[in-house]
């Protein structure tokens, strides 16, 4: 399958449905982000093993994810999980300009890797962290969205601190298979919006996730 497929594919099911993420699909490429081994697989619809133990998610996934995102111009957006870079890439570009994408990964070499591919991909506004983003990344805080790529136990207090008033968060919750869950922060707290699944994401480790 190659990208103009599974994009006619992914209309047809009806996860991709905004014109933005469908361009940011085009000038992102993931067979830039999938290991070189996988390259003639980048536009199956299944995740790839990155290293560590750890994958790239499904484009299905990815593009549900993003739709439920709903990312604008301008943003600010914090992405926990930053893995190949691929989810936070596609962010950079619809933001634009004028928006920022910080993502958080835990392990060394991905954090790395992620970095070398947004660059090749020539991506500038994406800001790559190393440490445990269960507990967010306040310095850059307060974020428009916040998005987690890797299963978490519950919503961390941190992450809805760090939130905008009006913003959202969309995170998989759960050990063994996940919901994903969407949640907004309203002048009253922090609301659950919406729910749907059945995912499987590998877990969050640290502070705020699953013990090791
Ligand atoms: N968004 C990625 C998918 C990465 S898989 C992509 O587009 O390729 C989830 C990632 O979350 C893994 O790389 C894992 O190392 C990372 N992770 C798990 N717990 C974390 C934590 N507490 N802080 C930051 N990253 C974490």
């Amino acid at each position: 399958m190659g990208l103009e497929e599974l994009i006619s594919k992914m209309k047809r099911e009806g996860t991709l449905r905004s014109r933005e993420i469908e361009e940011a699909l085009r000038r992102v490429k993931r067979e830039w982000f999938v290991p070189e081994r996988y390259k003639k697989e980048a536009y199956a619809d299944y995740p790839l093993h990155i290293g560590e133990g750890q994958t790239i998610s499904q484009p299905t996934t990815v593009v549900r994810m993003t739709e439920l995102l709903n990312p604008g111009k301008g943003m600010k957006i914090l992405e926990i999980g930053a893995g190949s870079g691929w989810q936070a890439g596609l962010l950079g570009h619809i933001v634009g300009r004028k928006g920022m994408v910080v993502t958080v990964e835990r392990i060394r070499s991905l954090a790395e890797m992620a970095r070398k591919n947004l660059e090749r991909a020539g991506i500038r506004n994406v800001r790559i962290v190393e440490g445990d983003g269960s507990i967010g990344y306040s310095d850059e805080a307060p974020y428009d969205r916040i998005i987690c790529t890797a299963a978490a136990p519950e919503i961390p207090e941190e992450w809805v601190e760090q939130l905008k008033e009006g913003g959202r968060i969309v995170a998989p919750v759960g050990r063994d298979i996940q919901r994903m869950v969407v949640g907004e922060k309203k002048k009253g707290g922090f609301e659950i919006i919406h729910e749907e699944g059945w995912y499987r994401f590998v877990p969050l480790i640290g502070k705020r996730g699953f013990p090791r």
